[in-house]
């Protein structure tokens, strides 16, 4: 059984040298004794700034790029993408308070999610952030409190399209949602949000996650920016941005490719020209999570045993779901797939054999790589989840049997 991952990982991602993975220049076992104790989370600086760059050459010039940070809200790593991004859009207090510690300026944060509390409006109202309301009870609320704060509001109106991001991952629009304001409903609100003083800023139209197929992303982008000419026309006030979500989505398992950004950059330019010729001074934000850091960060634990079980090889390894919920397969998959997972430290190794990597808890389901073929692996060996810097840590159950949380660099 072969199971190893094709192209997209491991090697394109990190260069390997005397059968060594290297990270952010140095190689994986440096970094570990760097680190000093395992597991942990590694992200390389410079391949986030190179998928910027990326970006950046295939999307048109008039795109602003937002760093989505509910993807991986570690505070080293979003002062690293401040520099590099246009805006930063966040879904809680906790995400607010990391992106207002960086040099971005208040109006190029945006606040998004259902269910904000009170004291969370309050400070994003007070910051000058731009809230993206999901309901008209939020609306009325945010409007109360930019009276008692004597504040005008920054607002965008988040809203529920008829149309789903075709093979997503994660589906977020269409149909009943708890997410935005339903499209119907939207020219009504956008009188009543003038009345209310509030400050429009525009539309947030996000559609879903993790998606691998371009001409679906691009015919997602086009119905967006329909839509959202369509709602200019319920608008009081000038629709200044259009944020348009992105959903784009990276290789994860055998067979799946990296994404066209090419076809999605031409698209764009094309929808550009025309929301420009339409609605002049408005500008389109694209707001990526996943797509900015998960290929940048790997997870890493090691070997503590090698066991075997009625012929099969278990590596017993100090980290596991608790860590690395998605990797376990119990994050939104249906049919458990492996991660890439390799040996760090022995990437070809001398032999090759077929093994289930597992942690240390008391259950079944934690499992980082099922019967997958890896080096043959010993004791203190490293063991490394590529793809791991987006939904790693910031996604799973830390507590869960109450071992050490691990340890997140930026190399
Ligand atoms: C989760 C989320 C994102 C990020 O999605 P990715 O697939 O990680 O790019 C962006 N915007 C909103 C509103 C979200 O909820």
């Amino acid at each position: 059984m072969n199971n190893l991952p094709p192209e997209h990982a491991p090697l394109v991602q990190f260069p390997v040298q005397n059968d060594c993975l290297q990270v952010g220049g140095i190689s994986l076992t440096r970094l570990a004794q760097r680190v000093g104790t395992t597991p942990f989370y590694a992200y390389d600086r410079q391949k986030i700034t190179e998928r910027i760059t990326l970006l950046r050459q295939h999307l048109p010039p008039g795109i602003l790029l937002h760093y989505a940070m509910k993807a991986n809200p570690m505070p080293a790593v979003v002062q690293h993408l401040a520099g590099l991004v246009d805006g930063i859009d966040v879904a809680s207090a906790g995400e607010m308070k990391i992106a207002l510690d960086t040099i971005l300026l208040p109006d190029k944060i945006s606040f998004a999610g259902p269910g904000k509390r009170e004291y969370e409006l309050g400070s994003a109202i007070a910051a000058g952030v731009v809230l993206n309301i999901e309901s008209e009870q939020e609306m009325e609320l945010i409007a109360q409190l930019g009276e008692f704060l004597g504040v005008a509001p920054n607002v965008a109106v988040r809203v529920n399209p008829d149309f789903e991001l075709k093979s997503s991952g994660m589906k977020m629009s269409g149909g009943p949602k708890p997410f935005g304001v339903d499209v119907e409903r939207v020219p009504g609100m956008l009188k009543r949000l003038h009345k209310l003083g509030l400050n429009f800023i525009g539309f947030h139209i996000f559609s879903g996650s993790q998606n691998l197929n371009a001409a679906a992303i691009q015919e997602a982008h086009t119905k967006t920016v329909q839509l959202g000419i369509q709602l200019a026309e319920y608008a009081l006030s000038p629709v200044r941005l259009l944020n348009m979500g992105s959903g784009f989505g990276i290789p994860y398992f055998p067979g799946e490719r990296a994404l066209d950004l090419s076809a999605i950059g031409k698209n764009l330019q094309r929808l550009l020209l025309e929301v420009e010729r339409q609605l002049p001074g408005i500008r389109i934000a694209i707001e990526l999570g996943r797509y900015t850091v998960a290929e940048a960060g790997i997870y890493v634990c090691r070997v503590l045993e090698r066991k075997l079980s009625r012929g099969r090889v278990f590596l017993i390894t100090d980290g596991g779901l608790h860590h690395h919920l998605a990797a376990s397969g119990n994050l939104g998959q249906v049919v458990r797939k492996n991660y890439p997972v390799i040996i760090g430290n022995r990437v070809q190794g001398a032999e090759q054999e077929v093994v289930s990597v597992v942690g240390p808890l008391c259950t079944p389901l934690d499992i980082l790589a099922d019967q997958m073929q890896m080096a043959k692996a010993s004791v203190g060996d490293l063991v490394v989840v590529l793809q791991s810097g987006a939904y790693g840590l910031t996604a799973s159950p830390v507590t869960f049997l109450n071992h050490p949380k691990p340890i997140e660099v930026l190399v």
